[in-house]
């Protein structure tokens, strides 16, 4: 069957953007597909070099991966670091990547933005590491979020360069999401994405708690609302109807839409509409994880079996790579 490889680095708690972008589709996925779904630990050292909380960190996205309904018994579940195939897959393709392209990475120049005291080869790299990780299986379907888009066609491009110069080898892996396009569930303070690591008040996490959810909701920027009939809708209130459109009945979005187009809405009624659909979206699903993270053991089986299951997958690229490229001399 055909391949699927995507992660998640265990740099924070996971969000609604994780979830809608990543995980919902993993969890079909699974069903249909060869599906291997990776904790990326390695990644997380680029921006996060301190690695104390990390294991925790690790735990806690396994324990959310199958809260969310996937199931070892139908896909792949392993850490990043428990594959060193992929580090050596990593160096290889670092002589195919090119300095310019690297520097011109979008999310390399907002990290440097960021984090301008730790620029470091990692974080310049780390579109090719990311290719390693989905070439390592030749995988043909990645699900991720939209903010992956660039990220994965310079896989495509490594992944070519290396076909062109030492033979075929790899597939050219394509984004996926369910609903034909790529997600970008918005922060609510209407200035870019949800993220594990920036913005923390502006992102709705699957681990907060019932309060915790709807004070995030209610801060959502708003105004006093239209003045004109069918006007257009501002960015911060598109977001708004966006994240209605994951969690809340169409019945719902469309009261709300035509109170909109009528000059009667109420933002305040809106948002509380939208906190009240995410607590009864996200909470059970962070009840099942918490009680999931209690069993360290049973998590760490899975992790382990995953790893071995990865690594036959990953030593067969690696011989038909090494092979390709001539490096096995004796
Ligand atoms: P960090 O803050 O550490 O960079 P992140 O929240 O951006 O973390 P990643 O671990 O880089 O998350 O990404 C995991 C998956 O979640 C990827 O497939 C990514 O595309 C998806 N994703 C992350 N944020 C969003 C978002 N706001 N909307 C849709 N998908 C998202």
């Amino acid at each position: 069957g055909e391949i699927v490889l995507s992660g998640v680095r265990p740099t924070g708690q996971l969000h609604l953007g994780n979830y809608f972008g990543a995980l919902r589709n993993y969890v079909k996925m699974q069903e249909e597909y060869n599906c291997y779904f990776f904790i990326a630990d390695l990644h997380s050292l680029t921006t996060h070099p301190d690695t104390r909380e990390l294991r925790e960190h690790i735990l806690s996205v396994t324990s959310y991966y199958l809260a969310s309904g996937l199931d070892p018994d139908k896909c792949v579940l392993y850490c990043q670091s428990d594959l060193p195939q992929t580090t050596e897959l990593y160096l290889y393709l670092n002589m195919l990547a090119y300095k310019g392209e690297l520097e011109k990475t979008t999310t390399f120049k907002d990290k440097i933005k960021q984090h301008p005291e730790n620029v470091n080869a990692g974080l310049l790299t780390y579109p090719v590491l990311m290719a390693s990780d989905i070439l390592i299986h030749r995988a043909h379907y990645v699900p991720v979020g939209k903010d992956q888009e660039q990220h994965l066609e310079m896989t495509r491009t490594f992944g070519n360069r290396f076909n062109h110069r030492y033979g075929e080898v790899f597939p050219e892996p394509k984004a996926f999401n369910y609903g034909a396009q790529l997600l970008k569930v918005p922060s609510l303070d209407g200035a870019g994405k949800m993220s594990k690591s920036e913005n923390q008040y502006a992102t709705i996490y699957l681990s907060d708690d019932d309060d915790l959810i709807r004070k995030k909701v209610m801060k959502a920027k708003t105004d006093s609302g239209p003045t004109e009939p069918n006007s257009e809708k501002p960015d911060y209130i598109v977001n708004i109807f966006d994240m209605m459109k994951l969690v809340s009945d169409p019945s719902a979005i469309e009261k709300y839409e035509a109170d909109f187009n009528a000059c009667t809405i109420r933002y305040g009624d809106l948002k509380k509409q939208l906190a009240e659909d995410m607590v009864r979206f996200i909470s059970p699903i962070r009840e099942k994880a918490k009680a999931i993270r209690e069993d360290e053991r049973a998590l760490s089986i899975i992790l382990k079996v995953g790893a071995q299951k990865a690594a036959e997958n990953a030593e067969k690229t690696m011989q038909m790579v090494r092979q390709a490229m001539g490096l096995k001399y004796f």
